[in-house]
């Protein structure tokens, strides 16, 4: 059983934690822990762009935080904006096999059902790149490319026949 920490800025739900579990057929487990991540944010601000320097933020804390208390894969949830080089803006990010997912809810935002549905999947998708999972060209798999708001809101929560057996060889 895989061990999964969500260090989150944004207050989420208390089945929060299951509803994950639930959509990687329950094999992690998962904790949640409210946290902010101010120092970090000014550190990875690009002032000129606003944004989070998500690709620089990753490759910094990735080897910080591995092992980190025995969990095996730690994820993020920003309450900012986040991007990359050569891309206006990400929802996430995270290495294919990495030990670290980001989530930027900035562009996320709207009402609270919707909120928290928009970060489940956002969660799930850069935890699916983590186990090593690549993007799915299935519109209504959790793996499929969010390049605007209303990719993620067609697909997931859930993971693709495929891409969830694929999971099962990927996650033991
Ligand atoms: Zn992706
Ligand atoms: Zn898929």
């Amino acid at each position: 059983m895989k061990r999964i920490l969500v260090l989150t800025e944004v207050e989420l739900p208390s089945d929060f934690p299951g509803q994950v579990e639930h959509y990687l057929d329950n094999l992690v487990t998962v904790e949640v822990r409210k946290t902010n991540f101010e120092g970090l944010k000014s550190q990875f601000r690009d002032v000129r762009r606003g944004q989070i320097k998500a690709d620089e933020l990753l490759d910094y804390l990735e080897p910080r935080v591995r092992n980190y208390e025995g969990f095996d894969k730690i994820v993020l949830v920003i309450d900012d904006d986040g991007y990359v080089q050569g891309l206006n803006f990400v929802f996430g990010v995270a290495k294919i096999g990495g030990s670290l997912a980001l989530v930027f809810t900035k562009r996320l935002r709207g009402e609270q059902t919707l909120y928290h549905t928009r970060i489940l999947k956002e969660v799930l998708h850069e935890l699916g790149h983590s186990f090593g999972l690549d993007h799915c060209p299935n519109p209504r798999c959790v793996m499929y490319f969010s390049n605007t708001i209303t990719d993620t809101d067609r697909k997931g929560p859930g993971f693709c026949e495929r891409c969830i057996a694929k999971l099962h060889t990927l996650i033991r």
